[in-house]
């Protein structure tokens, strides 16, 4: 079975779906590795790197002739879906949920379409397939190196010759997974950290790695299903904004993860709380894109500033910003999800599989997966409310 790794080509995209110390479990499954010219630039990666493990470096148009499965990251542009031919497939993070209609064009080219960000990540065995927790992992580190640099102070209590610096006030939104990697690194850099989510299980968390947990007045429980949290009701969203509207006002910094699966993510910092904070302060939104953000002002892919002196930073994919990094661990996932699916060097779909059938979204010239069919139907409920995947970081 051949597999391709494509280079890939959506704006400011730099990781690679597959680094070379990721080829030789492939190659040992039977597979032959075909990596397209170019692909690991992005990631500092030479393709005589490729080469030297095994690789042979093709162009687009014979990565797309030859291969049986293509390996990405991001899905597919419009242009890219046309490349495909019938039979084949491709695994990558290609959001049906939120752009089911690619899904349904590569249905229609007879493409088997494998999504990482559907894994189900409460199952121990995906765990190493579990790419929205190692990207989301990297985001949330990245998040806050990004808000150290714009802030204009120091993170760290210091006390030098020429006086002291105080320590920052660093406050985490949403306590998952990017939460948690945020938490650790604010940690690090010595920042004063205090964190807060709506589900009660995160307190513990957040205070193992050395947060304060930010408890509110009125208690809010508002754990959903499969370890994500539900929506708030209009209730329960504005008694928990009077008071996080009063916490942010004392913080220096502010990130921001919070995600609710299918819907747009909550604002948690409305633009009475930024008029709140003090001139230098700095939020970084991870929620941000196009939907909205946590932030009622941020912008994707913009950093502004506020007339009261407030940074606001929305990045539209913090993991490519630290393509090495991030490739390293994506290229784990996803050969661990296309390992699991090669049997006697070819690929075999055994759609009874808990992995398999959460992940293939269309197979045989049609959609497979119900949530997608579903969302296909043009219905006003779905064009009122777009979805978001689940971690939404893909
Ligand atoms: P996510 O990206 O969906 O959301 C980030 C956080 O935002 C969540 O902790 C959520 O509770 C919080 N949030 C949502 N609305 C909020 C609001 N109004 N105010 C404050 N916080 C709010 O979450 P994630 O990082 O993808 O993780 C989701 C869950 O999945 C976690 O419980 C995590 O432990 C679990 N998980 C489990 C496994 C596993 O079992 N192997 C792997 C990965 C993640």
């Amino acid at each position: 079975m051949k597999v391709g790794v494509a280079k890939e080509t959506a704006p400011g995209e730099r990781r690679v779906a597959l680094v070379p110390e990721a080829l030789g479990k492939l190659q040992a499954a039977g597979c032959e590795i075909l990596v397209e010219s170019g692909a690991g630039s992005g990631s500092a990666i030479p393709d005589s790197a490729y080469t030297e493990a095994g690789a042979t470096i093709v162009s687009a148009d014979a990565l797309y002739q030859q291969s049986d499965v293509i390996l990405k990251v991001a899905k597919p542009t419009t242009t890219e879906i046309g490349n495909f031919r019938q039979g084949q497939a491709v695994i990558g993070f290609l959001q049906p949920l939120i752009d089911p209609t690619s899904a349904q064009a590569l249905a229609r080219q007879g493409v088997t379409a494998i999504s990482l960000d559907a894994i189900p990540r409460t199952l121990s065995r995906a765990q190493t397939m579990d790419a929205l927790s190692s990207q989301a992992n990297v985001g949330g580190y990245k998040a806050v190196l990004i808000a150290a640099n714009a802030y204009g102070r120091y993170f760290p209590l210091l006390t030098t010759a020429a006086g002291t610096a105080k320590p920052a006030n660093v406050l985490i939104l949403g306590i998952g997974v990017a939460g948690l990697q945020a938490i650790g690194t604010a940690k690090r850099l010595g920042a004063v950290v205090k964190a807060y989510d709506v589900r009660p299980e995160t307190r513990e968390q957040a205070e193992s790695l050395g947060a304060q947990f930010l408890k509110l007045k009125t208690t809010i429980d508002a754990t959903g299903s499969g370890g994500y949290a539900r929506e708030l009701t209009a209730e329960e969203q504005a008694s928990q904004q009077a008071e996080l509207n009063e916490a942010i006002g004392n913080m220096d910094v502010v990130i921001t993860t919070a995600q609710v699966p299918g819907r747009k993510p909550p604002v948690l910092v409305t633009a009475d709380a930024v008029g709140r904070m003090k001139p230098g302060s700095v939020i970084v939104d991870m929620a941000a894109s196009t939907l909205g953000g946590n932030c009622e002002l941020s912008e994707v892919g913009e950093t502004i500033q506020t007339p009261n002196g407030v940074t606001i930073i929305a990045p539209d994919n913090l993991p490519a910003s630290m393509p090495a990094g991030a490739s390293a661990f994506y290229a784990r996932n996803i050969s661990s999800l296309l390992l699991g699916m090669v049997k006697d060097g070819a690929l075999h779909l055994d759609l009874e599989d808990e992995v398999t059938k959460a992940t293939v979204i269309s197979h045989d010239g049609s959609v497979v997966s119900e949530a997608v069919r579903k969302l296909l139907e043009p219905t006003p409920t779905h064009a009122a409310q777009p979805p978001t995947a689940p971690g939404g970081l893909a």
